[in-house]
């Protein structure tokens, strides 16, 4: 037998990462893409991204795959528009008759303001003449890392994010300042200083004001990014009114809401109660699905497009095959 055989076999996470991405291409040419889509027709799609890079991933930066490629973003926008009428989502909320429209309709979404969906998403927006929302986390623009981001830069190792990730979701407000303030100082680095040069960076205003200018929309996302149904109402209340408020001195927002994290149990119905009182039209989730004309405004459905380079694993994402 030959033994130099084991030295070419993949190992057994990239065999994954093969078989996957071979499945989803076998999806894809079997046509499932267009069938979903025909039988949504007349219902609204909304997808989320969270950044857009041209950096390749160095150490632990973007291990979640929370930023796209930026070649594989411009693929997937011109495919969008191949297969859908993408409209600005105020209008998508609120348009009449979807099913009037000659392809189904679909909104593109942005969560928390980094820099590079000025730098690397917007030239591509702009050329394509593709409407955007970003959904802004207000503090993270005046200068706080937001509190994933904190923990990426104080660890050495993914094992390490995943762990403080994970003890970092199970906090209160207040413990939750303790702990990050803790991990920085574990560090003896200031994070703060070196933010603005590093790929967790946030926009400036002035850069989402020209945004703004050339047709793109906005609106808040809270203040620090908590899980809010960690809070009690009245610090609930005040991170909604306090990010919409600081979002309104600098561009004409939306009043509409995207909760941080987004899954059923990362809000409560106070946040609802506390959006309706504010004059909020609806909000949403990062649950996955379609927008039917019975949808909850409080608990409108995502599909969010993290780690979706690969243009197959993108469609069935979009078309809900996942
Ligand atoms: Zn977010």
């Amino acid at each position: 037998m030959d033994t130099t055989v084991s030295s070419h076999t993949p190992s057994s996470k990239s065999l994954v990462r093969m078989l996957r991405s071979g499945i989803f291409k076998a999806l894809d040419i079997l046509g499932l893409p267009s069938v979903l889509l025909s039988t949504k027709h007349g219902k609204g799609t909304v997808v989320l991204y969270h950044g857009v890079t041209s950096e390749k991933g160095t150490g632990i930066f973007n291990y979640r795959g929370k930023h796209v490629h930026t070649a594989a973003f411009a693929k997937q926008v011109a495919w969008m528009h191949k297969h859908y009428t993408i409209l600005p989502l105020q209008e998508l909320l609120t348009h009449p008759d979807l099913g009037a429209l000659p392809r189904p309709p679909l909104a593109i979404t942005f969560d928390d303001g980094y820099r590079n969906n000025y730098t690397d998403a917007f030239p591509i927006l702009r050329e394509t003449h593709t409407p955007a929302t970003f959904f802004i986390t207000t503090g993270f623009i005046d200068g706080t890392p937001l509190p994933v981001d904190t923990i990426e830069y104080a660890a050495d190792t993914v094992e390490e994010v995943v762990r403080l990730g994970t003890h970092l979701k199970t906090l209160n407000a207040q413990e939750m300042r303790g702990f990050l303030q803790q991990v920085v100082t574990d560090t003896g680095r200031n994070l703060q200083e070196i933010l603005n040069d590093s790929p967790y960076a946030p926009m400036t205003w002035s850069e989402m004001q020209e945004m703004e200018r050339a047709g793109m929309t906005f609106a808040p996302h809270t203040v620090t990014h908590p899980i809010l149904a960690h809070l009690d109402a009245q610090e609930q209340k005040k991170e909604i009114i306090d990010s919409y408020n600081t979002v309104k001195e600098h561009l004409d927002p939306l009043a509409i809401f995207a909760y941080p994290n987004g899954s059923k149990k990362d809000y409560t119905d106070d946040t609802v109660s506390i959006l309706k009182e504010a004059g909020f039209a609806a909000s949403l989730t990062t649950q996955p699905g379609v927008m039917a004309r019975h949808s909850n405004m409080f608990e409108l459905p995502r599909y969010t497009l993290d780690g979706t380079n690969d243009l197959y694993r993108f469609r069935l994402t979009v078309v809900g095959a996942r």
